[in-house]
């Protein structure tokens, strides 16, 4: 039986990612490193589908109709190069390897330039929803040829996620497009966590307000503006009871954030492109914070806090909700910054509209904003330079606005710590300045390093002489 496609790297994501192949009606041929996985896969879930049982790379490339598509699902990094290195000598011209892990967009760009050499292609796919999305249907962004999506998208889009009919799988755009858009989703997951945090933290720090009565506000935020998938968990994490002590299960965790790496990668991105992406840079500080937990021990006997008491406004609750809509806002606008000046940067033809679309189901920043977001970027009347700047988002923050701003400036009354609240308030309020003060900035750059600078009023480029006569002249642009 020829298989359409294989699979190698049989862990959970591989496992659940061939199972729903083979639900969706495609013959699967799978291989692991070790026979181990394969067999309890197919032991477990053998009835599900067709599964074609191979014990080596050239079994599995031989099992395979033409052009072959070769899935690998391995550990990101090194594994993946080596099992590249194993399975290209044993494809033909045409053949397509893809992807779908973790990887990082600039590992992607390389894989693909090198196969591209062989004549094979190489689509590194962005696929999020963790375990239960890769079975159930998850987001997924594939980049590499277009070549390779006439041949691979229609069975990616089969076993994606649906909203309302449509497949939260396009095309995003060649070599790492895939990757970076996964990894820039991730980053504003981070963020979207963060405000979440934040808004948690104001709650009760702020108002006394006890996890289980939050629960209850987070599952009636989750039917306004805010409904999305992490407010609706966030109501069922701070629900539950810890069965051993009865405290609030928020309570029995330790209070340090991991990471996998993702939101770093978006971070180190941005500062390259220079794309201003301070919430999404805040809430990977806020976790770097919340494991230093040995000096925040002894920071908080030794740093002095707030005195006396602040009274909060009676519109709390609300006002909290709306900094957080509005916060959350600014994370997707600053994400969605990076992709247009990824896109400029790498050559891509990011689709805004598509890629929002995308993210509407399957994924873990699945929400109704998002269909809004598409909406802003589907206009004929030209895209907006910036998310914030579409007729409707524009509205609805300036509706916020004054809400953030009383809960801002309490938070720092209380000194509590609201990094991305703040953070995305300062952008907000940047973005909307014709002059800034780096102004200054320049001025002192020329002072001190004859770096020059440009002028309002006049083309060229300039330098004071400030060690002389402070008289101007027209300089070598050294900006
Ligand atoms: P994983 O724990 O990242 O990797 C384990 C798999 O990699 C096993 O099949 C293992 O084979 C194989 N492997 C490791 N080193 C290898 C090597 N040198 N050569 C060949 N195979 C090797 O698996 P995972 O959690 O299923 O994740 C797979 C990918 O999906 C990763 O890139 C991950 O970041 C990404 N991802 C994960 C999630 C999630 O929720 N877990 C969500 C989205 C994306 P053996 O069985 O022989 O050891």
């Amino acid at each position: 039986m020829s298989a359409q496609i294989g699979v190698t790297g049989l862990a959970v994501m591989g496992a659940n990612l061939a199972r729903n192949l083979a639900r969706n009606g495609y013959t699967v041929a799978l291989h692991n490193r070790s026979i181990e996985k394969t067999d309890v896969l197919l032991e477990k879930h053998g009835h599900e589908g067709n599964f074609v049982r191979t014990e080596s790379l050239q079994e599995l490339v031989d099992s395979l109709e033409t052009p072959r598509r070769v899935l690998i699902m391995v550990k990101a990094g090194g594994p993946v190069d080596s099992v590249i290195g194993q399975l290209a000598p044993l494809l033909e011209k045409g053949d397509i390897i893809i992807d779908a892990g973790n990887s990082h967009y600039e590992d992607t760009r390389r894989r693909e330039a090198d196969l591209a050499t062989k004549g094979l292609h190489f689509v590194g796919v962005g696929v999020s929803g963790g375990e239960e999305g890769a079975l159930l249907g998850p987001s997924i962004m594939p980049g590499g040829s277009r070549e390779s999506y006439d041949s691979l998208g229609p069975m990616l889009e089969k076993i994606s996620a649906k909203y309302n009919d449509e497949p939260c799988c396009r095309w995003i755009g060649t070599d790492g497009a895939g990757h970076f858009v996964k990894m820039v989703h991730n980053g504003i997951e981070y963020a979207d966590m963060q405000v979440i945090g934040e808004a948690y933290d104001l709650l009760r720090s702020g108002a006394g307000i006890e996890p289980a009565e939050q629960a209850k506000i987070f599952t009636e935020w989750n039917t306004g503006t805010l409904s999305s998938f992490l407010i609706e968990i966030t109501a069922e994490v701070l629900a539950h009871t810890d069965a051993t002590t009865g405290k609030p299960f928020v309570d029995v965790v330790v209070d340090s954030a991991g990471q996998k790496g993702t939101g770093r990668w978006t971070v180190v991105s941005a500062l390259e492109l220079g794309s201003p992406t301070s919430g999404i840079a805040e809430s990977v500080f806020a976790r770097g914070l919340s494991s230093q937990r040995d000096q925040r021990a002894q920071a908080q006997e030794i740093l002095a806090g707030h005195e006396g008491s602040v009274a909060l406004p009676e519109t709390f609750v609300e006002d909290v909700r709306l900094a957080l809509y509005a916060s959350k806002l600014v994370s997707y606008a600053q994400g969605i910054d990076m992709l247009t000046a990824a896109a400029k940067e790498y050559g891509w033809e990011l689709k805004l509209d598509e890629i929002a679309s995308l993210w509407r189901a399957g994924c873990i920043i699945r929400a109704e904003l998002l269909d809004d977001i598409m909406k802003a970027y589907a206009t004929a009347d030209g895209q907006p330079a910036n998310l914030l700047l579409a007729p409707a988002f524009a509205e609805s923050i300036a509706g916020a606005l004054p809400a953030w701003r009383r809960v801002v400036s309490t938070a720092v009354q209380l000194g509590i710590p609201v990094p991305v609240f703040s953070a995305s308030l300062a952008y907000y309020d940047g973005l909307r300045r014709r002059r800034l003060p780096a102004a200054l900035t320049q001025g002192l750059r020329d002072l001190f390093g004859a770096h020059t600078y440009n002028r309002v009023d006049m083309e060229g480029t300039f330098h004071t002489l400030w060690g002389e006569d402070k008289s101007e002249i027209e300089a070598v642009d050294t900006h």
